[in-house]
């Protein structure tokens, strides 16, 4: 590649909306084979509405939001602003402060509010602590995620106490970008930290087939390394702090100029409209950059 062409291609990309770290980059994207993308805030919008409360028949709803609103309202996740803000919304009155509060990565929150020792998050936060769902909660659970939704678990001194059940909505313009990477010969392939059946949901309504889910933040990385051992070329787009190690470590790193400065450091380019069809505009601009000076 020339260093003109090169530069042509780069600057190109600036008016897609895709920012280059280096030339050397685009002659990254023409090899790249298998495409991984991650859910929360990359195919989806990451902006999550608190949608439904399920409670045991000894708490209420109100009890059950205070205290979960209170924890959540410390975290920055997109799960957790979404309960901070349906708790806001339907208790109508301020939320106590958490005394002590700790982020779980991949796993919820947990600290005391009000002298209760509170949990919310995934059903295995709760297993650390020894705690399973009671059958009614266990059911809501199932039936919020076989709909598509995530669910997370409320627990307080020791019992689990409710479900809450928050969805955020796939981005428009992700099925179309999918099929766009597919017509460039790459295999998507979905990532996440949430439910295997959300992950499905998902994967289904944009068009994607493999689904590798439930995975702590620190394994996103592994997973990149495993494609990579089994001779793929492999292409990572992603917004978060989580997202991060997986970026750098892929052949090649996408990242949402909507998410978090680490996972915009980690990337090799980065999409500034946060869309994927960029992404594929970012592919298709390098294959065709690299072939006209062939
Ligand atoms: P993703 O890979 O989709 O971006 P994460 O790895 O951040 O997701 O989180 C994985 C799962 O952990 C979430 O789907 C949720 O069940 C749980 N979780 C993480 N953080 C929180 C939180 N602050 N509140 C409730 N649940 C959480
Ligand atoms: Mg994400």
């Amino acid at each position: 590649a020339t260093p003109t062409a090169l530069m042509v291609g780069t600057g190109r990309g600036a008016q897609l909306g895709i920012l280059i770290k280096g030339p050397e980059v685009l002659e990254t994207t023409r090899k790249v084979d298998t495409i991984v993308l991650d859910k929360t805030g990359t195919v989806t919008t990451g902006r999550m509405t608190l949608l439904a409360v399920h409670t045991t028949p000894t708490t209420t709803e109100t009890e059950v939001l205070r205290l979960a609103g209170a924890l959540e309202h410390a975290s920055e996740h997109p799960i957790a602003q979404a309960v901070a803000a349906g708790a806001a919304e339907r208790t109508g009155g301020a939320l106590p402060v958490p005394e002590d509060f700790a982020n779980v990565p991949g796993l919820g929150v947990q600290g005391v509010v009000e002298g209760h020792a509170v949990l919310v998050g995934r059903g295995r936060l709760l297993a650390e602590w020894a705690m399973t769902l009671p059958v009614g909660l266990e059911r809501a659970k199932a039936a919020a995620e076989a709909a598509g939704r995530t669910a997370i678990a409320v627990a307080w001194d020791g019992e689990a106490r409710a479900v809450l059940e928050v969805a955020d909505a796939v981005k428009d313009t992700s099925p179309q970008a999918i099929r766009r990477l597919r017509a460039l010969g790459l295999t998507p392939i979905l990532l996440t930290g949430d439910n295997q059946a959300v992950a499905e949901t998902v994967a289904r309504e944009v068009g994607i087939d493999e689904v590798i889910a439930e995975v702590m933040p620190e394994d996103k990385v592994d997973v990149i390394k495993r494609l990579q051992a089994e001779g793929r070329s492999v292409a990572m787009v992603g917004d978060g702090v989580n997202d991060a190690a997986a970026l750098a470590q892929a052949d090649l790193g996408l990242a949402m100029g909507t998410g978090t400065d680490a996972a915009i450091e980690a990337g090799d380019l980065t999409l500034v409209r946060g869309d994927l069809l960029a992404a594929a505009d970012a592919i298709r601009l390098s294959r065709k950059t690299l072939g006209t000076i062939k």
